[in-house]
């Protein structure tokens, strides 16, 4: 693999901005004081309360997946009657009111159009229920089933969808693999039980008093009924309440696109199993890569200075006044691997822009080496090297996308189509967990 490098100039374009999220320990911990009371009041202060409380004993639990913190402006709109109790009155909302407009104005949050108006004021909790379980509201365009939740308080609206976790994972795993081939269905079984498990685990390990899941990649991709796949569907009922436990508890378990041929070791995973902490392990059955059918089995990006200089300028909040000022006078960008894991992934980078120095690790390499539009390279996984005869662009030729740990689902779909069902596929990479029937 190579080394360093070192850039040279190239134009000016402006960043883009980040949003950050809040996290405020205050409520947090007067949601935990509420929850421990059991307390739950409509149109006042609260938490959703937690999913797995709210669950009957021997049947599906309900999860409750965030679509939204620190909401500035989002529209709404429902598919068949929603319930909204507040105080002072009883509300049947459809179709037949068209979309509401939510915004802020100051803590308050209108949800408002010609039809209706509705001021929501720090702290408050509001429920829209629909009447009956084939009811949507519409968030932002997309169309999602169960409960939606708005929790204004002072620090910023979150907006939380609470339904069954089966109904759930429809949202889930169309948008974890690709669902449009018949071939591919053992793999999607395997997603399934591994996308259950995942929400299982945040059942039992809540991001915060507020909700249990986050609906990106920092928990698992989670887009409502956006998108109807009948293999998923299919997959989805025939393993119904099954998840993967290691004797009776649930693990965090971790999944990711393309390996490229490498996975790195988790406790329970192939890796693990095979060659213990710290290590990897080859993504391989009949003498072949089993992602190698992905379409980030291999790729190649290229950069230019510009863009990885704004995206410094964003990652550690510098002065744009100084970024201008590099692009303008023209500046040198060296960039150093500090670490690499063992299996080849770059765990530590250090970047230096004339004296100063900016040491990158983890998932924010991907980040300072995304495209113009933010696109976050695949993965820690690449070598890169100059463009040749300049010093205007870096060419990074990499393996794979996501992290590397747990299932390779590309994986999964090689090993579908070579004749695995999703039991196997499974054993393969969680060798240490076995099947269990959770409701
Ligand atoms: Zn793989």
């Amino acid at each position: 693999m190579m080394n360093d490098l070192c850039i040279g100039r190239a134009m000016n374009r402006p960043p883009k901005s980040f949003r950050n999220g809040v996290r405020n320990w205050a409520v947090l911990l007067r949601g935990i004081l509420l929850l421990l009371a059991g307390k739950m009041l409509l149109g006042c202060a609260s938490s959703v309360p937690s999913a797995m409380e709210t669950a009957g004993k021997e049947g599906e639990p309900n999860i409750r997946a965030c679509l939204a913190e620190n909401l500035a402006a989002a529209t709404l709109g429902f598919e068949g009657v929603y319930i909204l109790e507040l105080e002072e009155a009883r509300y049947q909302l459809d179709q037949s009111i068209g979309t509401l407009n939510a915004s802020l104005r100051g803590k308050e949050l209108i949800l408002k159009n010609d039809r209706r108006y509705f001021e929501l004021s720090a702290p408050q909790t509001v429920v829209f229920k629909p009447s009956a379980s084939g009811n949507r509201f519409i968030f932002n365009d997309i169309p999602y089933a169960g409960e939606l939740w708005f929790q204004v308080e002072e620090q910023g609206v979150t907006v939380v969808n609470k339904l069954p976790v089966e109904t759930y994972l429809l949202g889930v795993v169309p948008f974890e693999i690709p669902t449009n081939q018949h071939e591919y269905q053992e793999a999607i079984y395997a997603q399934a039980i591994a996308a259950r498990t995942y929400a299982i685990y945040r059942l039992q390990n809540p991001v915060n008093s507020r909700y249990d899941i986050r609906s990106d990649v920092q928990d698992q991709v989670y887009q409502g009924m956006l998108k109807k796949a009948p293999l998923a569907e299919d997959a989805i009922t025939a393993t119904r309440g099954i998840i993967l436990a290691n004797s009776s508890r649930v693990d965090k378990i971790f999944f990711h696109s393309t390996c490229g041929g490498v996975v790195e070791a988790t406790p329970d995973t192939l890796a693990a199993a095979s060659a213990g902490s710290g290590a990897f392990a080859y993504d391989l059955s009949d003498n072949d890569y089993n992602c190698k059918v992905s379409p980030y089995y291999r790729w190649v990006e290229v950069r230019t200075l510009e863009t990885i200089l704004w995206n410094l300028q964003k990652e550690f909040r510098l002065d744009s006044l100084l970024v201008r000022d590099w692009l303008e006078t023209g500046c040198k960008l060296d960039i150093q691997i500090a670490k690499r894991r063992q299996s080849g992934r770059i765990e530590e980078m250090i970047m230096r822009v004339e004296d100063q120095l900016f040491p990158v690790s983890g998932f924010r390499i991907r980040r300072i080496l995304a495209d113009q539009t933010g696109k976050v390279l695949p993965s820690n996984f690449f070598f890169f090297t100059e463009s040749p005869g300049s010093w205007e662009k870096l060419y990074l030729i990499g393996a794979g996308a996501g992290h590397g740990e747990g299932m390779c689902q590309w994986g999964a779909i090689g090993l579908a189509l070579k004749g695995n069902s999703y039991k196997s596929i499974l054993g393969f990479y969680y060798p240490n967990l076995s099947m269990v029937k959770f409701y």
